[in-house]
Parts: C-alpha cells; sequence; structure tokens
C-alpha cells in the first residue's frame, strides 16, 4: 500500500460527512495523487483538508472546497470544461477524470510549466493548458458548457459568461482580496438567460489581469 493510503481514505471519509455525495468526485479525488501537486516541504500534509502553499505566492485549495466546486459543477464525461487558475495543476487533474477534456489557463509561466510537466509525469492527456489572463477566457474554444474560475474576482468577468454556452454552469468565487468572498453558481438556460445563486463563503488568492511578471 502507498504511504498516503490511510490518509487518503480518512480524508475521503471526512469529505463524505461533509456532504460530498457524488460518487463520481469522490473516486476522482481517491484517483488524483495530491502529494505530486505539494512541494516538499509540506508533503507530509497533503491528505489533511487543508488548503497549502505552492510558489509564486499561490496556494493548492482545500480537499473540501475542490471536492465541493466540482460537485457543484455537476461534471459530465462528455463534455469540456474551461478552469481559470491552473496553479498546481491539481483541481485540472480532479477535473481530468470527469469531463472528456480539460482547458486550462494560468497567468504565471513556472506554474504553467510546472503542471504541464506534472500532467505529463502522470499520464494525464485530456487536459490542454496555456499560459494567458484568464479573465479573457478562451475564445477558441468555447463556448464551454462548464466554467470553474479557482481564483477570487472582483466581479464576474464578462468573457467568462459570454464564453458560458447554454444550459452551461459556471463556479466562480467572488469577492475583495482579503475580504469576504461567496462562490457563485451561474447558469444559463436554453434561451441564453443567466442566472446567478451564492453559495458558500470562501477565502481565495485574488484573480488578477494580465500575464504575471516574473523574476
Ligand atoms: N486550481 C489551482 C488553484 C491555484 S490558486 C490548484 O488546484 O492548485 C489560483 C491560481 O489562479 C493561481 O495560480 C493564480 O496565479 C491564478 N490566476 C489568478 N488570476 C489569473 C488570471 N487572470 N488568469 C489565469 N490564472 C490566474
Amino acid at each position: 500500500m502507498n504511504e498516503y493510503a490511510t490518509q487518503k481514505i480518512r480524508l475521503i471519509m471526512e469529505l463524505r460527512r461533509q456532504g460530498i455525495s457524488n460518487t463520481s468526485v469522490l473516486s476522482a479525488m481517491e484517483r488524483v495523487p495530491r502529494e505530486e501537486f505539494i512541494p516538499p516541504t509540506f508533503r507530509d500534509r497533503a491528505y489533511e483538508n487543508i488548503a497549502l502553499p505552492i510558489t509564486s505566492g499561490q496556494t493548492i485549495s482545500q480537499p473540501y472546497i475542490v471536492a465541493y466546486m466540482t460537485q457543484m459543477l455537476k461534471p459530465d464525461l462528455r463534455q469540456k470544461v474551461l478552469e481559470v487558475g491552473t496553479g498546481s495543476g491539481y483541481q485540472a487533474a480532479v477535473l481530468s477524470k470527469l469531463f472528456r477534456r480539460v482547458y486550462s489557463i494560468e497567468r504565471f509561466r513556472s506554474l504553467h510549466i510546472n503542471a504541464v510537466n506534472l500532467f505529463d509525469t502522470l499520464k494525464i492527456s485530456n487536459i490542454t493548458s496555456k499560459l494567458g489572463d484568464g479573465y479573457k477566457g478562451w475564445k477558441e474554444q468555447a463556448p464551454f458548457s462548464h466554467i470553474i474560475v479557482t481564483a477570487a474576482a472582483a466581479d464576474v468577468p464578462s468573457a467568462l459568461v459570454d464564453q458560458l454556452g447554454d444550459n452551461g454552469v459556471m463556479i466562480i468565487p467572488v469577492g475583495p482580496d482579503q475580504g469576504d468572498q461567496i462562490i457563485l453558481r451561474i447558469t444559463k438556460d436554453h434561451h441564453g438567460m443567466v442566472a446567478e445563486e451564492e453559495l458558500i463563503p470562501v477565502r481565495f488568492v485574488p484573480l488578477v489581469q494580465g500575464l504575471a511578471v516574473e523574476s
């Protein structure tokens, strides 16, 4: 048995107790090795239900939040999903088990490159990543039936709403940097009418416009 197996089972049980009932989501969380996405210093804490620092001042989200947002997205194996904020690549890897294809955008070159290498090492072949400003979405691949944003936006980027297809669903944390943020579920009906629903309070790193300047 893998050294993390016991801790992983404990985490999955905790997620179930916390209300994650979608068995495909739980199974995806079980299949993705979270330790691979975490810097060596924190790796022994990979299966604690907490957010952890990655590089470039960013964080890998808490497992409960990853599971919750994924469940609220209502994943569909026949569809493609857009993720804004690749970060460590963990959320994208979870999505890769639940969607036909994942498109993921990151504004830090180093994070983007690390994630691409990791997907390759883990033999995940249905993620297409790019370095770019996710605030603008991914026009060439739009429309998306599903969009997930993993950084908090001051307000909902209109490009993302435009790129959401009819009958689509977007999960996005909204609110000020360091302030009260809330996850929104934005849906479009079959006429393209947009509706918005508030889910749970959260704390995310900010969605920042433009590419990151790196030293
Ligand atoms: N989904 C990630 C979470 C990383 S934290 C994971 O599972 O690890 C959020 C990420 O969003 C950070 O890496 C940050 O650099 C990125 N980000 C912030 N604003 C962005 C933007 N406008 N476009 C693309 N990525 C952005």
